[in-house]
Order: structure tokens, then sequence, then C-alpha cells
């Protein structure tokens, strides 16, 4: 046997481009096109490096508390990470360990399956129905566990409440994970049923939302059982994730209500403008609770539109896979940005006398 037969072999998830160049309209990974809260600004102004020479509270109870007193739950009940990423790799290895299939939709966040290969958890893909909507009767099946994403990503339909809630009760020997990655755009959270169900982890992010994609935040809230248990994983590989600096942005971000309101209430305008103006140029798509739209032109090939934006300098994301081929994801930008998008997409259709 060689060396290289006993190394772990995966296929890496592929994250959306980050060009070096920053003279392009990015609508590719769905970050906010504003910047953070001011207070995160007077965080890093008042910071003294002398603290870097120390290691970082590993419970990070200063970002804990902020977000448990924000959310309305006990400190116990919230687990904080490197990005929602890094929460969600860590409630896999948590919670998935049955051997029994765990089950998500076959559109969905893209890093479900890897991590799923990662750790050597069985996993099967129930299909969303023809117009992208969640079947619940799909997950009344005997599972290992069950993740969702709430609003979904990449086609940004929400599924309402009640219907979660109808999962997650009938799956009380499972733990079902709600991804909340996009739900500040005006969707409704599960994290209230948290104090009903043991079973239930909510987990969201600071990336989209709270314009802090580079500053790697994101957290989870759940019974104090179901966040004990991964943080006895957590301190098992990794006690200090989270840096001085980020806990102390973190906590100023979460205090800025206000601002927070202020910018995903900009994005939710600008969205349902957007919405109107591409549907007046013939394009399709689910009815978004996000900061995207997930894009379809009955004739136009969504690979070569993608391309044509990009030679344009405004970047969005296309994913060559079975069913969504045909889509593009647009992030929702500022108004000029898709003001600018608008204008390419009525100067290319007249070239092709669509319009
Ligand atoms: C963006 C995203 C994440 C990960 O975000 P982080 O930057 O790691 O916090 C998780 N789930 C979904 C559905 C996402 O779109």
């Amino acid at each position: 046997m060689s060396w290289e037969d006993k190394v772990r072999k995966v296929t890496p998830y592929t994250p959306g481009e980050q060009p070096r160049r920053t003279d392009i309209i990015k609508l590719n990974t769905n970050e906010c096109p504003y910047p953070p809260s001011p207070k995160v600004a007077e965080a890093i102004a008042a910071f003294d490096e002398d603290r870097l020479r120390l290691y970082p509270d590993p419970a990070a109870a200063d970002l804990v508390k902020a977000l448990a007193d924000h959310y309305q739950v006990d400190k116990d009940q919230v687990f904080v990470g490197v990005g929602s990423d890094d929460v969600l790799a860590m409630a896999f290895l948590t919670y998935f360990t049955a051997g029994k299939p765990i089950l998500f939709s076959d559109v969905t966040y893209s890093f479900y399956d890897v991590w799923a290969e990662l750790f050597g958890i069985p996993y099967k893909k129930c299909a969303l129905k023809d117009d992208f909507s969640l079947d619940a009767s799909d997950y009344l099946q005997d599972n290992g566990g069950i993740i969702i994403a709430n609003p979904n990503a990449p086609t940004g339909l929400m599924a309402d409440l009640g219907m979660i809630e109808k999962i997650v009760l009938a799956n009380q020997d499972s733990v079902v994970i709600v991804d909340e990655a996009y739900v500040d755009f005006g969707g409704v959270s599960a994290i209230p049923l948290v104090e009903k169900y043991e079973n239930l982890l909510v987990v969201q992010t600071f990336s989209k939302s709270r314009a802090m994609a580079g500053m790697r935040i994101g957290f989870a809230v759940g019974s104090k059982k179901l966040i004990a248990y991964l943080n006895d994983a957590k301190f098992s590989f990794n006690s200090y994730t989270m840096n001085h600096l980020t806990i102390a942005c973190g906590k100023a971000c979460v205090e800025d209500d206000l601002y927070f309101k202020e910018i995903t209430g900009k994005i939710v305008a600008t969205r349902e403008r957007v919405k109107k103006e591409m549907a007046e140029l013939g394009f399709k798509f689910p009815d978004s609770m996000t900061n995207f739209l997930f894009v379809t032109h009955p004739q136009i090939d969504a690979e070569e539109l993608f391309l044509a934006l990009k030679e344009e300098g405004i970047f969005v994301r296309y994913f060559k896979k079975p069913r969504i081929d045909q889509y593009l994801r647009v992030t929702i930008g500022t108004d000029a940005q898709m003001d600018a998008l608008i204008t390419f997409l009525k100067e290319y259709m007249k070239n092709r006398s669509f319009v």
C-alpha cells in the first residue's frame, strides 16, 4: 500500500469566485453590498493589539451573550463558529452518527453532500417539487437526521414555519437542522421553536444580512442539551475557533440592531423592485425571500448569459447541475449595481431581438 492509498480523498465544495479585480459588479456570492455597522469600525479602532499575545476566550462568551440577549434565549443555547460553514460541519459531525441516511433536498446548499462524504455519513436527496417547493412528506421516512435550508439556496424559496414544525414534530428521534443563512430578508425564523423541540438546531450567519462575510461568524441556537453536545465536539477539535477581534466585532454588530434593520430593509426593497423589472424582461424565478434571485429565461441560455455578463464585469453564479443548469443566481446589490445589470440585460436582449 503506497502512502497515497492511505490518504483521505474527497471532492471539495467549490466556493463562488472571489476575483482580485475590484472594478467588477460582484453579484455571485450573496455578500452584502453595504458596509458593516459603524459600531464594528469603532470596535476595530478600540482594539488593543497587545491582547493578541493571549489566547482568546474559548467560549467566546461576549459574543454568545450578545446573541443570547438579541434572540432572547439562554447563553447555554447558543454556539458560535467560524462562519456557519464551521458550525454546520461541527453539527454534521456531532449529530449525524446513526449510520442511517440523513435527508436533504436535491436542490439546496451544495456543501451538505460534501460534509456527508467527508464524514462518511450516508445521505438521501429528496426531490423538490417542480416549482422547487419543499414536499414535507419526503421527511416522514426513517432517517439519521435532517437538514433544511430555509429560505432555500439557490432557489430563494421559503417554506412556512408550519411546515418546518411539522417536520420537526414528526422527527423527534433525529436532530433536525434548519439553515437560516437568508432568514433576515423577510423570512420567519424557527428560533422560537427551540424552546418546544429539544431536537431542533437553527443555524444563522453574519455573512449575508450582517455584512461580515470576511470576518467569518456563524452561530447556532438550540436546546441546552443539543448545544452542550456541539461544544463537546468543538472542544475535541479546536478550542480557540473565534479570535479576539472577531468576538469584539461580532458583539458590536449584534448590538446595532437599527443599522441591521436599515440595510436588510434596503436590500428587500431593491429585491422587490428588481423582481418587477426582471419579470418585465421575461425572466421567471421562484418568489425569493432572500438577498438573491434565481432566474431563468425561456429564450436565453443561462451559461451563455453568465459568460456575457462576466465579459461585461458583472459576476453572477451559474451551477452546471441537473435541474438548475438553465438558471442564474443573482445577488441583490445596491440599486446602482442592479440598474447596471438591468441596462445590460435590455441591451443584450435587444441585440438578440427578444424584446
Ligand atoms: C452562505 C451560506 C452558508 C455559509 O455561510 P458562512 O459564510 O460560512 O457563514 C451556509 N448555508 C447557506 C445556505 C448559505 O447560503
